[in-house]
């Protein structure tokens, strides 16, 4: 269950409930938020002077559902929302990894032409092997840093292990937790104690709800702004790298209050197949598209054969225009 209570009720009975009814307490500006475990149908007939408002779920998606709040959380992205009462449609695109000054000033020169304003990029590679590149570290984040100050995008950066998050919280507008870290309890809480907008990917191997269960700890520890991303799950198709669940993707948009962001890149594996489901991607109308997107892929570091080149990019660009227009959405 989720109860409201008054802002001005005594800290000891806030206390007093949150204890007999096993809850987390989240102070927000307007009430307290006690959260129970889902198991809690109803409260005492005596605590009911204290709570103004409650609301009851099956499951522990509680925060993040759509029966908590209705429509889409507003999420501020540099001078635009996501969410809310906006039709916007956020489309980050970059390298998988910062590699050089070069590479992102190319990268960033690029951006400033197709008139997007948020350069997706990342710095701490939480990679399957270890004798790849790992990325830059702190050395990449000054990079973005330069580049912001620069030409004024929101950048987009990952964090790999909780060593490192303090520094990506204190860089990067949106941070990005990958989809091997949805499980990291450090990074999610952690996460929880900033304001900054979290793009919490989802584990390849984790389910919907598992998935959603994940943000609950963000959103339970403090922070409102969390945004999904379906990035494709492993099933036993071999021929592209994952399946991007785009059911999946229906379900979180139809069950939960938080902004999507699909990434069809991470999904497919291949250069080819990207164009076609990041269509299919804006048709859905979500939220954000997560595009990566470098000035030459065939000596990429990170994710070379998914990457799109410069010209491929703005030809899908192009047509991505229509579709969000026809799903009544603006890009951004
Ligand atoms: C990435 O975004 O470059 C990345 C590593 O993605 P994921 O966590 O989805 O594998
Ligand atoms: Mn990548």
């Amino acid at each position: 269950m989720i109860l409201h209570t008054d802002k001005n009720i005594d800290p000891q009975k806030l206390r007093q409930l949150a204890d007999r009814y096993e809850a987390v307490i989240l102070n927000t500006p307007d009430f307290n938020v006690l959260i129970t475990p889902s198991a809690l149908k109803k409260t005492d007939e005596a605590d009911q002077q204290f709570i103004k408002e409650s609301f009851v779920f099956d499951t522990d998606i509680q925060l993040a559902s759509n029966k908590y709040i209705k429509g889409k959380r507003s999420i501020k992205i540099g001078d635009h929302y996501i969410g809310g009462n906006s039709n916007n449609v956020l489309v980050t695109i970059g390298p998988c990894s910062v590699e050089s000054e070069e590479q992102i000033t190319q990268t960033a020169e690029f951006l400033k032409k197709t008139g997007l304003k948020s350069l997706r990029a990342g710095c701490f590679k939480p990679r399957t092997s270890p004798y790849t590149f790992q990325g830059l570290g702190l050395e990449g984040l000054k990079l973005l840093d330069k580049i912001r100050q620069q030409y004024g995008f929101t950048i987009v950066t990952e964090v790999r292990d909780s060593s490192h998050v303090d520094d990506v919280i204190a860089y990067a507008d949106v941070i990005q937790i990958g989809a091997k870290s949805m499980y990291d309890h450090g990074i999610l809480r952690k996460c929880s104690k900033t304001h900054k907008p979290i793009l919490l990917k989802r584990g390849f191997g984790s389910t919907l709800q598992e998935f959603v269960q994940a943000s609950e700890f963000i959103l339970s520890g403090g922070n409102p702004n969390v945004i999904l991303c379906e990035r494709g799950i492993r099933t036993f198709e071999t021929k592209t790298r994952f399946t991007l669940d785009l059911c999946g993707a229906a379900y979180l948009k139809e069950n939960t209050n938080l902004p999507i962001i699909l990434d069809p890149s991470h999904a497919m594996g291949y250069a080819y197949g990207v164009p076609d489901l990041a269509r299919a991607c804006m048709a859905m109308g979500i939220e954000g598209l997560l595009i990566e997107v470098h000035p030459n892929p065939a000596v990429a570091l990170s994710d070379a054969s998914q990457q799109l080149n410069h010209e491929q990019f703005s030809r899908l660009f192009e047509t991505l225009k229509p579709i969000a227009k026809a799903v009544n959405r603006t890009i951004i």
